[in-house]
């Protein structure tokens, strides 16, 4: 098996189990499963649902061992602005904003497509957002053993503006360092290239 696809084949068991239990709900709240609009929302949430949650059948370290490449390069290497879209394990509702990863290497890179990739393999599970950013900086850490790794992840959670104390606004900054930037230096650099617009 790949160890990254989209989820276009969904398994017809588990797909119908958790259709049910849509249903269920949809029921529960007070709405009419049988109406024209309805029909098919409990499969389509279904699908939703494990499309949301294919990180776990989805392997980081494998997708980043497959592209890692011998190179002598030893600057700071920055992807910024990644997409991230994950889901709150306390409510299960979205939360979503930007990762910013650095790492600097040694003795190896990886394809740079594959950093985003790995984002969303830990951001498709159910997660807290200080996890997320762990597990990212602990993936990159242990596989490329890199000199040193940053993760920064700036999100807003849907469970905070819309219910609860709904404050629209807040974003949620998190960050992981490792080797060198665990130094006051390199991390300024870090943090200097991520909010300036011309890296
Ligand atoms: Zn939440």
């Amino acid at each position: 098996m790949a160890p990254y696809k989209n989820l276009e084949e969904y398994n017809i068991e588990v797909t119908n189990e958790v259709k049910d239990r849509f249903s269920r709900i949809i029921d529960e709240i007070g709405e009419d499963v049988n109406r024209d609009g309805l029909l098919k929302t409990p499969e389509r949430a279904a699908k939703a649902m494990l499309f949301l949650t294919q990180g776990y059948k989805q392997n980081a370290e494998e997708i980043l061992k497959g592209a890692m490449f011998k190179e002598d390069y030893d600057d700071m290497v920055i992807i910024k602005d990644i997409e991230v879209y994950s889901l709150c394990e306390h409510h299960m509702l979205p939360f979503f904003g930007k990762a910013h990863i650095a790492y600097i290497p040694n003795g190896y890179i990886v394809g740079l497509s594959k950093i985003p990739r790995i984002v969303d393999v830990f951001a498709r599970r159910l997660q807290v957002q200080e996890r997320l950013t762990h597990d990212i900086l602990e993936c990159i850490n242990d596989t490329l053993k890199p000199q040193g790794v940053a993760v920064v992840i700036e999100a807003s959670h849907m469970c905070m503006m819309m219910r609860g104390v709904q404050k629209q606004n807040s974003v949620t900054t998190t960050s992981g360092f490792r080797g060198q930037f665990e130094k006051i230096e390199t991390r300024n650099e870090f943090l200097k290239l991520i909010s300036s617009d011309l890296s």
